[in-house]
């Protein structure tokens, strides 16, 4: 008997039908034996549909509680009916907002944290044969202000709440079955994987592929609770993700392909080479709130600098405007930007041990005559920026050229 916390995403619950196909799994895993803790997501779109009223009014930093208080009722729908679902089929059943379970958040609005859960009515619960439906996404700060996690949260509230009660294993069901070399709705050829390491799907998770929320892998990895991806439409074993010495299998060099296009790119043109220039450039930024990315510097024979960086592509008007200012301060000849960029980045745990990964990464690019904008590398991720309308030809060509449609790339 293992205890397990399923979570089900957003098409997984987009209407009556598909909680009654998730009551079946749900029921089936008691049946086997199992205990079952479930955290869901909004029905279908339905996050999508309250932030655009939200965005009709307008957002700003000021308003984000109630912005929150908006979002957080999309799960909490959810666990209503899932719990009469549940109910109608003879099992008992009660639902939770993250603020009856009390799951404490800082007070981050729209981005919250988790730092603590109270797990007493999820272990009463659990003594009497009950399930718990917990609202994925949301929590309260310690004023009891209604917070959310940031769009995919929901992951996040299972794998904490699989920490918080020492479940076996959190297991996250979605529209694919499992995690894929990349996103199998961009390359048909995208192969799901059996396995994989937090570490891996840490860099995946951050470096766009929207699969799993990137707190979620943080929280698995820190606590040790194996997530299983899979789909609640077929029975198919999905992807374990575990720690690299449990997989106990030969590492691939690539394991997958992440990409976004959330980023915008900024150039001050004409800088000084001298020191401190980068830190007065990138401090405003800093203090605006906006988080910086990628950064590349080139120096010229003139001794002036050419100074690069990449922000959220929704950050990239108000970094505009900081950097006029800026320029004018240090003055730097010109500020020049492009929010239509993309990343892309291979990630492997095999990188360490390989070389040649981007030599062949950047070959092959080059072999499309698609151009590299900016490159950054860790030991296990190789990253490029490039135009966004190459980016699709860019994912199936490196796909391609490293194999990553075969069994054992
Ligand atoms: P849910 O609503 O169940 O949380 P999401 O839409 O957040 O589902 O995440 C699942 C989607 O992630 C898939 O439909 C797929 O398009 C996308 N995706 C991106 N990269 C990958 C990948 N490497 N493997 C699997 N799915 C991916
Ligand atoms: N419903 C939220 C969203 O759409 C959270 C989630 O589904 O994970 O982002
Ligand atoms: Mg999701």
């Amino acid at each position: 008997m293992a205890l397990l916390v399923q979570k089900y995403g957003g098409t997984s619950v987009a209407s009556i039908p598909h909680l009654e196909n998730v009551a079946r799994r749900i029921l089936a895993s008691r049946e086997a034996g199992h205990q079952v803790v479930v955290v869901v997501s909004a029905m279908g779109h339905e996050t999508d549909r309250l932030d655009d009223l939200a965005q009709q009014i307008g957002v700003n930093p000021a308003t984000h509680r109630e912005v929150d208080v908006l979002l957080s009722t999309g799960e909490q729908v959810t666990t209503a009916l899932l719990a009469m679902v549940l109910m109608k089929h003879g099992c008992p059943a009660r639902s939770y907002t993250g603020g009856q379970i009390r799951i404490l958040t800082d007070s981050a609005y729209t981005k919250a944290r988790i730092l603590e859960i109270e797990c007493d009515n999820l272990r009463a619960d659990l003594t009497l044969g009950t399930v718990a439906v917990v609202a994925g996404f949301q929590g309260v700060d310690a004023d009891r202000n209604i917070t959310t996690l940031g769009r995919g949260g929901s992951d996040t509230t299972a794998v904490a709440l699989a920490a918080a009660l020492g479940a076996d294993e959190c297991q996250i069901y979605t529209d694919v079955n499992g995690v894929y070399t990349t996103d199998p709705r961009v390359v048909d050829s995208a192969r799901c994987l059996e396995r994989l390491t937090f570490e891996e799907m840490l860099e995946l998770a951050s470096l766009g592929s929207r699969v799993l929320h990137t707190r979620a892998v943080e929280f698995a990895s820190k606590y040790r609770v194996p997530i299983r991806v899979l789909s609640s439409f077929n029975d198919s074993p999905g992807t374990l993700i575990t720690n690299e010495d449990d997989s106990g299998m030969e590492q691939p060099i690539i394991s997958g392909i992440a990409f976004t296009q959330d980023e915008a790119k900024l150039t001050v043109l004409g800088v000084k080479d001298i020191p401190g220039i980068a830190s007065r450039i990138l401090g405003p930024i800093s203090d605006a709130n906006i988080e910086v990315d990628m950064i590349v510097q080139n120096v010229a024979a003139d001794n002036s600098t050419d100074f690069t960086f990449t922000v959220r592509r929704t950050d990239y008007q108000q970094a505009l405007a900081v950097l006029q200012d800026v320029a004018a301060q240090i003055g730097a000849r010109q500020v020049s930007g492009d929010n239509r960029i993309a990343k892309l980045s291979l990630v492997g745990v095999g990188m360490r041990s390989h070389a040649g990964v981007a030599s062949k990464m950047f070959k092959t690019m080059a072999d499309e005559s698609i151009n590299i904008q900016m490159i950054s590398t860790s030991e296990i991720k190789i990253s490029v920026v490039i135009d966004e309308k190459y980016l699709e030809l860019a994912v199936r060509a490196l796909h391609a050229a490293f194999d990553l449609a075969a069994a054992s790339a």
